[in-house]
């Protein structure tokens, strides 16, 4: 068994069997690692409180060759991102971008760039910023590094400069961008997109990350662009995330991300 270090944030937790918790960690060095925590739910653990949600640390932990669930060995807390968990609204979101970043990266399959934006996001969650345009920055950032950049500068179909002269266009994410309205009845499915989203949309991935988040976007603009990129990342994962249906249980006052 070859014993492994890296600095992990804790994406998922799950129960497993009577004592012991499964759970998913991204790391800097290795991707997505998931592994058991002996013993993780005894009242005395050694693990403390560190394996919370958003929690980062220095993950020690063990390959074993007889499966793909590591041992966790040690993690000790950098920073435990407690002000994410802590109000309703940070929860949330939080919960909802750990998630896409878990369903969507593979075992195993290390971004050091994912892991700098998955810490950014969880930095300005406990920031004064609007919880809800950090998740929005991230999802920009997120599809494009996972390798879902959607085509926003032409017409898929007609190769039609954006934005288009008729201004709005059908987000057609089967085929991965943008489509003219007198194209989009032969596009597949999507969502319709405004010219001055689609805009805008160009303009945010061009901004560095504190630019992102402090763009001045009329409410109604930055909604419509959050509903977009909520729904391609719905569509990637395959189904809605369930954080996602937890928050529409809720009616939590989410803003800008429905
Ligand atoms: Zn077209």
């Amino acid at each position: 068994m070859a014993l492994r270090k890296t600095q992990a944030v804790v994406i998922g937790r799950m129960a497993l069997g009577e004592s012991d918790r499964l759970v998913t960690f991204y790391t800097r060095e290795f991707g997505k690692v998931r592994g058991v925590a002996k013993a993780a739910r005894r009242q005395r653990s050694r693990f403390g409180s560190a394996l919370e949600l958003f929690t980062q640390g220095q993950l020690l932990f063990f390959e074993t060759e007889r499966s793909d669930l590591a041992k966790v060995d040690a993690f000790d807390i950098i920073h435990p991102f407690q002000a994410v968990g802590e109000d309703l609204e940070r929860l949330t979101l939080g919960s909802w971008v750990v998630e896409c970043l878990g369903r969507l990266s593979a075992d195993r399959d290390p971004s050091p760039t994912l892991y700098g934006l998955l810490l950014r996001t969880l930095k300005a969650f406990e920031g004064s910023g609007r919880p809800a345009r950090t998740a929005f920055c991230f999802a920009i950032r997120a599809v494009d590094l996972l390798g879902h950049r959607l085509r926003l500068d032409r017409c898929l179909e007609c190769g039609k400069p954006s934005p288009f002269p008729r201004g709005a266009a059908r987000l057609d994410f089967t085929a991965g961008g943008v489509v003219c309205e007198p194209c989009a009845p032969y596009g597949s499915d999507g969502v319709d997109l405004s010219g001055a989203a689609v805009a805008a949309l160009r303009r945010l991935r061009t901004l560095s990350w504190d630019e992102a988040l402090r763009a001045a976007l009329p409410p109604p603009l930055e909604a419509e662009m959050a509903g977009a990129l909520e729904e391609q990342m719905t569509r990637l994962i395959g189904q809605v995330p369930r954080s996602a249906r937890f928050r529409a249980q809720i009616r939590a006052p989410i803003g800008a991300l429905r």
